[in-house]
């Protein structure tokens, strides 16, 4: 038998991929066209356009890398990092540390300002450290996906533009779930992923880089040293009257994205915002009512991703497990330090619904 034909179809609520929606698979099975055709560069204006709008940016270099949000953060870090420059990480989870791995091996002098996993970046720390030393570019994970914490990036946005580093921020869990607002925040690096709030299949990174990063890319001492993810050679490809080949563009993916913003998009950006707060709100009701509680303090919650605590004596993977042999419904387990203690809830895109609140709270009754 062919295994694709007899796939489980299980409820995604974990930290991602999330339910891929309706209409994003109809555009997966579209006809692929070629990369160059008239009708996919105009598809990819469009997207390009539409991303712009989801992210509030007027930036020109905004587009969906190829690969997952691991290849947005190699992009935003390889174009813009030469060795010797400084950079620091705002840390409170599993994400900004690969950020500073990504930063460390491009050569940079990596500076970390820490925070307890569960707790957000504290801007009056992030003040005194910029009032004390200058820095190139200042990175920091606005949703970090493996505590379930919202970090402020509108505290966070005005002290970094005020230092002149360029701020880089990834928002790989939170675009689609809460505002990402580029240029009010003053962004020159930003990624994202498509497998969260987008509801569509891992596989793109939409991307944006303000001018001020594009000129301290055009300015580099050295090559990118990195030739599939340099920005320089693929905006040749993505803008422009013609159109040159870089590599051969994930067609059928781009449509999967194109459609899952516009899905986004024609709901209305408040309105799934609003739904995803209304599913959190519905789901931490539901929790608390089974005895449960949350990692994360009120106030800091993501509403996309929620981290619930362990209770003593109950068996972690044994719960995650019958989750998913009984009632089809994925979890994610805790990472690092978190690992047994929590598990991670994820209401992304199409799954932030009070339908799928109730089935998981139901479903998590029965097994605890
Ligand atoms: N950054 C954050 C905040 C994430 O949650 C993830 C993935 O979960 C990534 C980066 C890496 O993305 P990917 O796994 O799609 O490569």
């Amino acid at each position: 038998m062919n295994k694709l034909d007899a796939l489980p179809n299980i409820l995604l609520l974990g930290p991602g991929p999330s339910g891929t929606h309706p209409e994003v698979y109809r555009a997966l099975t579209s006809p692929t066209l070629g990369h160059l055709d008239p009708v996919f560069i105009s598809l990819m204006d469009e997207l390009k356009g539409m991303l712009q709008q989801l992210t509030h940016t007027r930036n020109e270099v905004t587009f969906p890398v190829s690969g997952t949000g691991s290849a947005g953060m190699e992009a935003g870090f390889v174009n813009f990092i030469e060795p010797g420059d400084s950079v620091l990480v705002l840390i409170n989870g599993v994400f900004g540390m690969r950020m500073k791995d990504v930063a460390e091996r491009l050569g940079a002098r990596v500076d970390s300002l820490e925070f307890d996993w569960g707790t957000p970046v504290d801007p009056e720390a992030v003040k005194a450290r910029l009032a004390t030393r200058s820095y190139d570019l200042v990175a920091v994970v606005h949703a970090e996906t493996s505590t379930g914490v919202r970090n402020p990036l509108d505290e966070i946005a005005p002290l970094v533009r005020a230092s002149g580093a360029l701020f880089l921020v990834d928002s790989v869990t939170g675009l689609g779930g809460i505002p990402v607002t580029l240029d009010d925040w003053g962004v020159d690096v930003f990624y994202s992923g498509t497998q969260k709030c987008l509801a569509c299949p891992p596989g793109l990174a939409p991307f944006s880089a303000s001018p001020r990063a594009i000129k301290r890319l055009q300015n580099r001492r050295g090559k990118v040293p990195n030739w599939y993810l340099d920005l320089s050679m693929i905006v040749n490809y993505w803008a422009g009257e013609k159109r040159a080949y870089h590599h051969t563009a994930p067609i059928n993916m781009i449509y999967g994205l194109h459609a899952a913003v516009r899905v986004i998009l024609e709901e209305g950006e408040d309105a799934v915002i609003a739904r995803h707060q209304s599913a959190h709100e519905a789901l931490v009701t539901g929790l608390e009512d089974l005895g449960l509680e949350l990692l994360v303090a009120p106030g800091h919650r993501l509403p996309m991703l929620n981290a619930v605590k362990v209770p003593e004596g109950v068996d972690e993977a044994g719960v995650r497990a019958a989750m998913l042999r009984d009632h089809g419904i994925e979890f994610g387990a805790g990472l690092g330090p978190l690992a047994g203690k929590i598990w991670r809830i994820g209401l992304m895109g199409h799954n932030a619904r009070p339908e799928v609140v109730s089935r998981c709270l139901e479903a998590l009754g029965a097994c605890l």
